[in-house]
């Protein structure tokens, strides 16, 4: 399998050969995880089994076409994990624009790698390519200095209506899916990092900034959009809690939002997931500190909210260059400063490539396997 960074991909079932890790068994008291935020289909048993040995917490149980697959709904249950619908922008009027520049690299990009589509050799020769020679980061932090745009284009959710008909889409999702009890969002951020330079969106901001009484600047266009992040999430949490309030809503920030990279703390939902390490090695104290940042802020405006360390692990990353790739010490270093920062729930993707690789699965493991399921919230 060519594990795609796609999050909302509907992912293959991973055939997972794990040694068992008994040596690695967490012992009472060592600190871990209450719970691990993944985004992946519940594959068959095997990969199942694997999964609830993490402690994950919920998995895609829907076909392609998002409606409920009865067997997969059935192993959830039948494995402890909860079944969830994958909900992104949901929009039916624009895909999010770009400047001129930021498209011509968004084109440029594609032209060597487009992920839902690259599989196997070629797909892994042009991601390769691609953070050989640009040091793409893949919608996480660019590297200072280096212009960066998504490489896949975005629906846009900004203004009212957007909120309105991402809402109502999401509710029309559960209602197709009753056994599903938990929503897992991604993909609610800007191709651009910053905001949609679409004619509506750009109207929508004049007006906001006449509204408030703001200068066109920079800091303020970035407050405007930023905005339209927190009521986008305001609008889906509080459609879903309506429809049914035991529904838990989760999210992975994604893509970056460079003016504030750490805004989570504004966005009402249940668990939050923050990048805290991405597929590339940060420095460990970077790793520390975004995880105190995550941890101790999300509850200040929605005492409801969890902070979640997220950390990303992706094979296709090793072997790219030396400072890239992480080793399972590398990860074992991450888990633990996450962690130390407090942390009692942890988001991670790719989950299946941790399965996968019986040295990376012992390291996660060791800190999230719960000695009894039964005592986790
Ligand atoms: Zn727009």
């Amino acid at each position: 399998m060519t594990p795609v960074p796609r999050l909302l991909a509907t992912v293959s079932v991973v055939a997972a050969v794990c040694a068992t890790a008994a040596a690695d068994a967490p012992s009472v008291g060592e600190p871990r995880f209450r719970k691990v935020f993944a985004f992946t289909d519940i594959g068959d048993d095997e990969h199942a089994a694997k999964l609830a040995e993490l402690n994950v917490f919920a998995a895609n149980c829907c076909d392609a076409g998002n409606r409920p697959d009865p067997e997969k709904i059935e192993r959830a249950k039948r494995f402890g994990i909860v079944p969830y619908v994958a909900f992104g922008p949901f929009c039916d009027s624009h895909i999010q624009a770009l400047s001129p520049e930021e498209a011509r690299l968004q084109a440029e990009l594609q032209g060597r790698f487009v992920p839902s589509e690259a599989k196997g050799d070629a797909g892994d020769r042009g991601r390769t390519d691609l953070w050989r020679t640009r040091h793409y980061r893949l919608g996480g932090e660019p590297e200072p200095g280096n212009a960066e745009v998504y490489v896949e284009s975005i629906g846009c959710f900004v203004g009212t209506n957007a909120c309105a008909k991402g809402a109502a889409g999401l509710v029309e999702r559960l209602k197709a899916n009753p056994e599903a009890k938990a929503v897992c969002l991604d993909y609610i951020g800007y191709a651009n990092y910053r905001g949609c330079r679409h004619p509506d969106c750009l109207r929508l901001l004049e007006a906001w900034l006449e509204r408030e009484g703001l200068a066109d600047t920079e800091d303020n266009r970035d407050r405007f959009f930023e905005e339209q992040i927190v009521a986008y999430y305001a609008a889906l949490y509080d459609a879903v809690k309506a429809y049914d309030p035991s529904v838990v809503v989760y999210a992975h920030l994604f893509p970056v939002f460079l003016p504030d990279p750490l805004y989570g703390s504004r966005l009402k939902l249940d668990y939050c997931a923050q990048t805290c390490a991405w597929y590339f090695r940060w420095p460990a104290e970077k790793v520390r500190r975004y995880a105190e940042t995550v941890v101790r802020g999300q509850s200040e405006r929605w005492p409801f909210a969890h902070g979640v360390p997220f950390v990303a692990y992706g094979p296709w990353a090793n072997g790219i260059d030396p400072d890239f790739g992480k080793t399972p010490e590398d990860l074992d270093r991450e888990l633990r400063a996450v962690l130390e920062s407090g942390a009692e729930y942890l988001a991670v993707h790719e989950i299946d490539s941790v399965v996968a690789d019986p040295a990376v699965f012992a390291v996660f493991r060791k800190f999230c396997a719960s000695p009894s399921r039964e005592d986790g919230r």
